[in-house]
């Protein structure tokens, strides 16, 4: 049915759900629209629309072939929408369900045009902050390019900001998706433009993987892996391509890529991959290593296969592994991310770890599997910690941060 968004739009037809609202297929004065209809919790939140008012020139002043670009927002009653470019295709999420594993011809092309997409942005002084599959659209009508890859339009840009209000998520709280949250987030520091590159960093690694090198359990346990844990190795991945995620993967955030350098660099590497499958990787844990000490080899009948298990920073608390993006995370304490009475973790791979494939590495993960003692727990974390705040001391990044990019 369709519904009138302020005295230009109508919007006809739900093409899609999301955590922030419903995006409607529209019509404006110039032609065919996309829709965001704000939640209602969101919409009603006075303090919410004033920022969103506010924020109008930094959202609709983004222009870039990559970019799904904001044309009107709209503050009608309780409605509030967000007036974009009609993407005609999918989202990448549902391009990565589909086919599990993307030939790394495609998700190089795919991520080097969402790179393209976060210098602009940063080069204007936004950032994203909740770079995901979930927001990145293919334009099937586009040219296909490497891979029989369509072109990639990064989409939601500010929303994550605006859903950061102070009163919404005060100095404790993050917004964001955990599998994708830079670890200088989950340590409480203000999200600049690295925090991109290690979200896109991710996104490769889980186009290239099925998975996401730090994903699986609960929120909390998703986040202290992000400070203690190091990227497990691809087995097959071209080297260079490897270095380059290692590189963006960095807990420190000055030592990652530039988005425009990051973009060459992919792009660099597109001739390297023509032809070649999506790698052959096995999913990690399928089962859940808090269940491991006493796990079977396979799951039990009827039971659903889990991604990675983990046990939550909150005693009793379900698991939680969906990829939304969390308008309110709470900051773990410092004795949370070092494990605590309740939670377990894995030990950061050193460095110089065996690579895939090899009896070493076999020997490793099986190793990995075996539930950490607490005590063993919280040493690993504390040292992963130290490790990360000693090495994130020189961040040097240009203060390219959406607060800096206030309207007038
Ligand atoms: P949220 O960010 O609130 O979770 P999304 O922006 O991901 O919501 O939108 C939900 C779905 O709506 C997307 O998966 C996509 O299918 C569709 N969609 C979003 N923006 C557009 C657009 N500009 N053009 C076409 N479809 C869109
Ligand atoms: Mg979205």
């Amino acid at each position: 049915m369709a519904r009138k968004i302020g005295s230009r739009y109508t919007a006809n037809q739900i093409l899609g759900r999301g955590s922030a609202g419903t995006v409607w297929l529209g019509e404006g004065p110039e032609g065919p629209v996309a829709v965001k209809l704000l939640r209602e919790d969101l919409s009603c939140d006075q303090e919410l629309v004033g920022r969103f008012v506010q924020e109008r020139t930094a959202l609709l002043g983004l222009e870039h072939p990559h970019i799904v670009t904001v044309r009107d927002l709209v503050v009608d009653g309780n409605d509030l929408a967000l007036v974009m470019d009609l993407v005609r295709g999918t989202d990448l999420r549902t391009r990565l369900e589909r086919e599990r594993r993307l030939s790394p011809e495609a998700a190089v092309a795919i991520v080097a045009d969402v790179a393209d997409a976060l210098a602009a942005a940063h080069a204007a002084g936004v950032v994203h902050r909740d770079v995901k599959p979930e927001n990145v659209l293919l334009d099937m009508q586009g040219p296909l390019g490497p891979g029989g890859a369509h072109p990639a339009l990064l989409t939601d840009f500010g929303v994550a900001k605006l859903i950061d209000s102070p009163k919404r998520t005060r100095a404790t709280k993050i917004i964001g998706t955990p599998d994708y949250l830079a670890p200088e987030i989950v340590e409480g520091l203000p999200p600049r433009a690295a925090v991109d590159i290690y979200a896109l960093a991710t996104v490769l690694y889980e186009l290239l993987a099925g998975f996401t090198p730090f994903g699986g359990g609960h929120p909390g346990a998703v986040l202290r892996r992000h400070v203690t844990e190091t990227v497990v190795p691809l087995p097959g991945i071209p080297e260079e391509l490897w270095q380059l995620i290692v590189q963006c993967l960095a807990k420190a955030p000055a030592s990652r890529l530039r988005a425009s350098e990051l973009a060459a660099r992919l792009r660099e590497q597109l001739p390297l991959l023509v032809g070649m499958p999506p790698l052959d990787v096995d999913e990690p844990d399928l089962f859940g290593e808090a269940a491991e000490e006493s796990a079977p080899a396979e799951p039990p009948a009827g039971e659903p296969e889990r991604r990675r298990g983990a046990v939550s920073l909150v005693p009793g608390a379900k698991p939680d592994s969906n990829r939304d993006t969390h308008t309110s995370m709470r900051v773990p304490a410092p004795d949370e991310l070092a494990g605590g009475a309740h939670g377990t973790a894995r030990a950061p791979r050193a460095t110089g770890a065996p690579r895939p494939g090899s009896a070493r590495h076999r020997a490793t993960v099986r190793r990995r599997r075996i539930t950490l003692g607490v005590a063993g727990v919280a040493v690993a974390a504390v040292v992963g910690v130290g490790a990360y705040l000693a090495s994130s001391g020189g961040d040097d990044q240009p203060p390219q941060d959406t607060h800096s990019t206030s309207a007038p």
